[in-house]
């Protein structure tokens, strides 16, 4: 018995009287908190599911409403996409916080994955449980504890949940516009992506951005390939571009490229946004058109810029015959390494030790993909990757781990109580 009491004692010193009601408020209101995340998986919200996407927003919003929060849903008809789900309370003590979380997944209303199941007891298999949808319901469920415990009066806060995240409507101007607004009222900007771990936060990420290359050969028989007349057709050309960029372009630290899809033969269809097309093409006719649609992650512009150069260099070198055009689309800026995230990791560090949760430290930006905090990072002072913990996101093996979300909200409510006394 005296054993459990020191125990008892030395962990409840490190947390003040009014972090031990937060922190018991979080407890009481976690299985709660599982049910609205199953709930809210079991609605699809694939990034082109517009009506699902707000469906989702719709149901947060009612529970931002009734935390006393001021929510605003805005139509993002105009670039093709749902819409962002905005709650804000205003004030003017501490730090003035920016919640970031999406309502979207990669998982489309055609995707044989749709619903929450129970893997064993703690594991659940879920599409975009973990990514992000658990994340959303931390940030929720932290200020929720905060509210029930009348510890937000006065504080300036606002969660953006946007509505395509997974796939943003362009031009970026108008899709990410209220995003960096909200950023611009704000201090510092958390981020609710997916948690690397237990141990780890988010304090740089790579940018990430689009490229397309489109081939044209001669149409002709086979069996005059090569010759004069006709030269490579467009599926070798194709292949001798992408096996450049594998062989010349890839190396450098923090920069990857990645072809997503290819199609070529005598005609294809392909539908840029969906990501979708058709091919035809016969053994016996060379190929007359190719084109394949690939990714590129970078950590800062001048790398981005550089390897764009690269690329476009050995797209002008062409085959015999044939013609190649690539062409760029910006998506995510990145988010450099900074001595103000840092000190904000500091601050988690310190409510993690606290809760007696372990220490955190800063996960290696080469190994995280981009996210809407990056387009706030010049802005503000930023954390990412508090979110939940799981596997296998964006693939139909998605899981979400359920007994991590209590420890994980607790010390969101800690470090946002913390921040906004500062
Ligand atoms: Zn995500």
């Amino acid at each position: 018995m005296s054993f459990l009491l020191v125990l008892n004692v030395s962990f409840s010193q490190k947390l003040t009287k009014t972090e031990k009601k937060i922190v018991k408020r979080v407890t009481a209101n976690t299985p709660e908190s599982i049910d609205f995340l199953k709930k809210v998986v079991n609605i699809n919200s694939g990034t082109m599911n517009h009506k699902g996407v707000k469906e989702v927003g719709m149901v947060f919003k009612e529970a931002y409403d009734q935390i006393g929060f001021k929510t605003t849903w805005i139509d993002m008809a105009e670039v093709n996409r749902s819409g962002h789900l905005f709650a804000e309370i205003s004030g003017d003590k501490g730090k003035k916080l920016l919640l970031i979380g999406h309502l979207d997944t990669v998982f489309e209303e055609d995707s044989p994955f749709q619903e929450f199941t129970m893997v064993n007891d703690s594991i659940a298999h879920a599409p975009g449980g973990n990514d992000m949808k658990g994340g959303d319901v931390i940030i929720l469920y932290a200020l929720k504890a905060l509210t029930d415990s009348g510890l937000l009066n006065k504080a300036q806060i606002i969660v953006a949940y946007t509505g395509d995240e997974e796939s943003t409507g362009k031009p970026l101007d108008i899709s990410r516009k209220d995003l960096i607004e909200a950023s611009k009222k704000s201090d510092i900007a958390l981020g609710f992506e997916t948690s690397t771990g237990f141990s780890y936060a988010t304090v740089a990420r790579r940018g990430s951005s689009g490229w397309k290359v489109e081939v044209k050969g001669k149409r002709a028989h086979s069996s005059g390939i090569f010759n004069e007349r006709v030269g490579a057709g467009a599926i070798f050309e194709m292949s001798r571009i992408l096996n450049e960029f594998y062989n010349e372009v890839k190396g450098e630290e923090y920069l990857t490229f990645n072809p997503g899809v290819i199609l070529g033969g005598t005609q294809l269809t392909f539908e840029s946004a969906l990501s979708k097309g058709t091919a035809f093409g016969k053994s016996n006719v060379v190929a007359q058109t190719a084109v394949v649609k690939g990714g590129l992650r970078f950590i800062s512009e001048d790398q981005k810029e550089k390897t764009r150069e690269k690329m476009r260099a050995i797209v002008a070198n062409n085959l015999p015959h044939t013609s190649a055009e690539i062409s760029f689309t910006d998506s995510y800026p990145s988010m450099g390494p900074t001595e103000g995230n840092t000190a904000l990791l500091n601050v988690l560090n310190q409510v993690s030790l606290d809760l007696n949760q372990g220490e955190i430290v800063a996960y290696d930006p080469g190994k995280r993909g981009a996210a809407d905090v990056s387009f706030v990072a010049e802005y503000v002072d930023c954390l990412d990757g508090l979110g939940t913990m799981g596997n296998g996101a964006h693939t139909p093996q998605e899981t979400v781990n359920l007994n991590t979300i209590e420890d994980l909200t607790k010390r969101t409510a800690v470090l946002i109580y913390r921040l906004i006394n500062e």
